[in-house]
Formats: C-alpha cells, structure tokens, sequence
C-alpha cells in the first residue's frame, strides 16, 4: 500500500511543527494542516505575546523605581495600541519565520482546517491526502463556565487583541493564565480584582510560594479575591459590566476575563470516524510510544493532557519524529523536574516537588528557605520581597524541589532544573561557589 505521505500532522504549533520539521529532516514525507495561525498557540495567543506584555507591564514599576537612582521621567502614559500593534507585528514576524522552517524542511503545508476520514485518511479543503500515520498535534481552547452572561466575558484569545485597554478588569481563575493577566493589566494601569473560586490560588504550586505570592501581589495593589466566584454578568446600557458573585455582592467593570483552564480541541476532527479513545478529562488518550488506540493515529501535546507547556510538547514532537524515523536515537520522555514559571510580577520559577507533595511522596523532608529584599529595590520605596526555597530529603540528601518567588525566577530556575535532573544534592548546592552580587547566590548559600 503506497501513500501520499508518511506522517500527516494535523496542528501547525509548538509540536506538531516541531515533529513535522524533524520528521522531514530525517528523511520522511511529511504534511501538515493548519486551520487558524502557524506557529499555534504560543506564538500566537500564549507563551510569546504574554511574555511581551508582562515586560509591557513590568515598566510602571521600572519608571517608580528609577527615582531613586537619581531619574526622573516626567508623568509616564502609557499607550495599549502602541503595544499591540507592536506586538501584532512581532508576531506576524515570528509566522514568517514557521513558515519557512516548515517548507525549507521540505514539508507540505495545507492551510485549512483537516478533518480525519479513517486511519489513514485526512481531508482539507475538500481534498483527501492518504497518510501511513497521522498526528494529532491539535492542542487546546479556552474554556468558560456555562453562566448567564458568558457572552459578555472573554478568554486569553481575545485578550491580546482588545482595542483599548479596560479600565476595570475582573479576572477569574487561579492558575497561570489567570495570575499572569492579573499582573498584566494591574501593571499596564487597568483597575483589576482577581476572583478564585478556593482558598488559594496556584494550587498544585508549593504553600510557601503560593502565599508569598498572594501577599506581593497584594502589597502592589492588586485586588485578591479568594472564594469568590460569578454567577452572572449582565451588560449595563452604558457598555459596562456588572457581575454578580454567588454571595450576592454585585462587581461593576469593563472587563471580565475567564482563564478557568482549557480544553483539547477536538472541534469537527472526525473522531468519530475512527477508534481513537479519550480520557476522562477529554484528552486524546496515547500509550508511552503517543499511540492512540488506533495504531496508525498518534497525539502529543496540550490535546493529550499530560502537561501543558511549549518544551514539553516540544521534546514531544522531537521523540515521535525520532521514533517513526531515527529509532536509534530515540529516547522516552522523562517527564520528572519539568522546571516551569508563571511570569507574574513577581515570576514564579519552580521545578521538582512542592513541600506538600514531597511529604505525600513519603519523603523526610529538610526545608531550606530565604526571604529577602533584592539589592536592586534598596534604593527604591519599592517593598518587595524574594522567596526562595529548597525541598531536601533528609535521608539521601537529594534536593527535591526549588522553588523560588521574584525577579527573574522564571530565569534562574532553568539552571537550577539541570542541577535536580542531574541529582544534586545539597551538599552539591553548598559546594557550589556563588555568583556575586546576585539573588541566585542564594540557592547555594541557604544554611
Ligand atoms: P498548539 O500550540 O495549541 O497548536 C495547535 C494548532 O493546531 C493550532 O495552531 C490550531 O490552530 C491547530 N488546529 C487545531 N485543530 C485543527 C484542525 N482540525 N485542522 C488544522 N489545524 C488545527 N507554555 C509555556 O511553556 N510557557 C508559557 O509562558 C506559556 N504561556 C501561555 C500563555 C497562554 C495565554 C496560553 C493559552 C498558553 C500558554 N502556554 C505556555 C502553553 C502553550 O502555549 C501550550 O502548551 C503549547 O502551545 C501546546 O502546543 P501544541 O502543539 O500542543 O498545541
Ligand atoms: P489552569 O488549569 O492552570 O487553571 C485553571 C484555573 O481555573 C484554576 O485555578 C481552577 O481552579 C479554575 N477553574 C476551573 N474551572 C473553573 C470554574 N468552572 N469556575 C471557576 N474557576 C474555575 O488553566 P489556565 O487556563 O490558567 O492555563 C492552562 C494551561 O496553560 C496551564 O495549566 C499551563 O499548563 C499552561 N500555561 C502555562 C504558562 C506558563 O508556562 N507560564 C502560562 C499560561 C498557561 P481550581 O484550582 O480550583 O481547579
């Protein structure tokens, strides 16, 4: 049986196009479909355009604190549609540079949405292309609560592209995206509350970290709302929002922005036109090789639920395009210390285990923490404190988690994510000569 190609990647984002890329490259016959924007999610509508207005942001602070190196600036304003179309620009840049990865490694490129029509069979824009294996590299969506209102809110999606920016913003969520947009528009000048349903946002993040966070957050003036949620939101003749909260308090703002988690899109796929199963959750279901239950058909990435992050469905693409195509230098991913950040003001950098998980893992554990004032703000009114932390087993020593609360967590944390999947233990770290003067001198000074 011969076809038209030997992988047919449906998803033109951080895995599929790196799977496609390197599958190519070692010598396959590739395609990939793209319905939406090359590039995906992270280039798109996450981790890049994020990250531009979290340095957007980040200049209130730089403008107040540059008064005490001797600076002044005059009244600083800000301008939402410079930084927009600014970014739109960098993006479209960055398309470019997807697409001529993709088709200088000699892969098909069909822009449409791609339906699957069996095993071996995809269609886009009315035309079928037979595949030997097909990739699910889809990703995931937005997903709001089913509240009255709904209409009236929005997601990250539209986020980056609001033509103005709100003067009053609810945020409601209490995980990445959710911090991160509440230091956001907080910084960019928007009045903004953050309504989480718990106790405590970031769960699943260590207690320390998640606490320190919460108090940072506060000192700056961000509104924190904790067990609080929506139960409707109406829109007001003037164009205004008003959100009603399940204890009856009644919110007025511009803005309500949802970021309660995403779900795999799997939106007219054709799914049902193969044995491919799900999870519980939703999620495209695939054994260690990115199988799913039809052998032909393989997933990675946020469509597969494992872990949701750029280099995870990176190396996922990197492992399944060596499998198929350069066996031998295949190796299975090691999900253990995936260092990750939120890039809230302040970042959180984090890898291997909380305080928390570590004792539910049946870990004695030895806690080694540091809160301090960073050199660059003792010239400043700014009050904001550093965290930082190291989970160590008592009995081999071995540091099981860093963890870490402030400027450049999301930096320092990479380095440290080598230390820990090479094994370091804490006799490592305080045989470790420290860089001077820096706050991550601290991780190998903490006594
Ligand atoms: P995606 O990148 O979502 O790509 C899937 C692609 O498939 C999309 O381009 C979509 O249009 C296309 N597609 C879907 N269905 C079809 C179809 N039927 N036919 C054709 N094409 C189709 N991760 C980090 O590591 N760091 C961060 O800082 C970070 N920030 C984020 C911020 C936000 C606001 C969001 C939403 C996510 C962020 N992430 C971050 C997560 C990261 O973006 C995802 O984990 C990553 O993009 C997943 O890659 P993927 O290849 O699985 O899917
Ligand atoms: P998360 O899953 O991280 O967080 C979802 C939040 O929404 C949780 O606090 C959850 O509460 C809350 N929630 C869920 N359902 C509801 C509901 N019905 N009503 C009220 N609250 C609800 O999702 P995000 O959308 O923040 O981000 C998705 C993923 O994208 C992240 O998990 C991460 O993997 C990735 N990402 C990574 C980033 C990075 O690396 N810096 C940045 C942004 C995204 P509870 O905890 O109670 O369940």
């Amino acid at each position: 049986m011969s076809y038209d190609f030997d992988l047919f990647v449906i998803g033109a984002g951080s895995g599929g196009v790196r799977a496609a890329r390197f599958a190519a490259g070692y010598g396959a016959r590739v395609a990939v479909a793209e319905s939406r924007y090359l590039g995906g999610t992270c280039v798109n509508v996450g981790c890049v355009p994020k990250k531009l207005l979290v340095y957007g942001a980040h200049f209130s602070e730089d403008f107040e604190q540059a008064a005490g190196f001797g600076w002044s600036l005059g009244e600083a304003s800000f301008d939402w549609p410079t930084l927009i179309a600014n970014k739109n620009r960098e993006i479209q840049r960055l398309n470019g540079i997807y697409r001529n990865l993709l088709t200088n490694s000699g892969v098909t490129l069909f822009e449409g949405h791609a339906r699957i029509v069996d095993a071996h069979t995809v269609e886009v824009n009315g035309q079928r292309h037979s595949a030997e294996r097909i990739l699910i590299a889809t990703g995931g969506w937005p997903q709001i609560p089913d509240i009255p209102g709904r209409e009236h809110a929005i997601s990250s999606n539209e986020a980056f592209f609001l033509e103005q920016l709100p003067k009053r913003v609810l945020v409601v969520g209490g995980g990445y995206i959710a911090v991160e947009f509440a230091s956001i528009f907080h910084g960019l000048g928007a009045q903004t509350s953050l309504l989480y349903r718990g106790e405590l946002f970031l769960r699943g993040f260590d207690g320390a970290v998640r606490e320190h966070l919460r108090d940072e957050l506060s000192k700056k003036g961000l509104d924190l709302q904790f067990n609080a949620d929506i139960a409707r939101i109406e829109k007001r003749a003037d164009g205004s929002l008003a959100a009603t909260l399940k204890d009856g308090r009644v919110l007025e703002a511009d803005c309500v922005f949802y970021a309660t988690g995403r779900r795999p899109m799997l939106d007219n796929l054709g799914l049902e036109n193969v044995e491919v199963k799900l999870d519980k959750r939703g999620y495209i279901e695939v054994d260690e090789l990115f199988q799913t239950s039809t052998p032909s058909i393989l997933a990675l990435g946020d469509v597969i639920g494992r872990v949701q992050l750029t280099p995870v469905a990176l190396a996922e693409g990197m492992a399944v395009a060596r499998r198929l195509f350069k066996p031998e230098e295949y190796r299975p991913l090691d999900y253990r210390m995936i260092p990750t950040a939120v890039f809230s003001l302040p970042n959180i950098g984090t890898v291997g285990l909380s305080e928390e998980q570590a004792i539910e893992d049946g870990h004695k554990v030895k806690i080694f923490e540091s809160r301090f004032r960073p050199m660059k703000q003792t010239l400043t009114e700014c009050q904001e404190r550093t965290l930082m932390k190291l989970v160590v087993d008592a009995d081999s020593d071995r540091v099981l988690g860093c963890h870490m609360v402030g400027p450049e967590a999301g930096e320092i944390i990479q380095g440290l994510a080598i230390a820990l999947k090479a094994g370091a233990t804490k006799q490592v770290f305080d045989e470790t000569i420290g860089v001077h003067p820096s706050a991550a001198e601290e991780f190998v000074t903490l006594r």
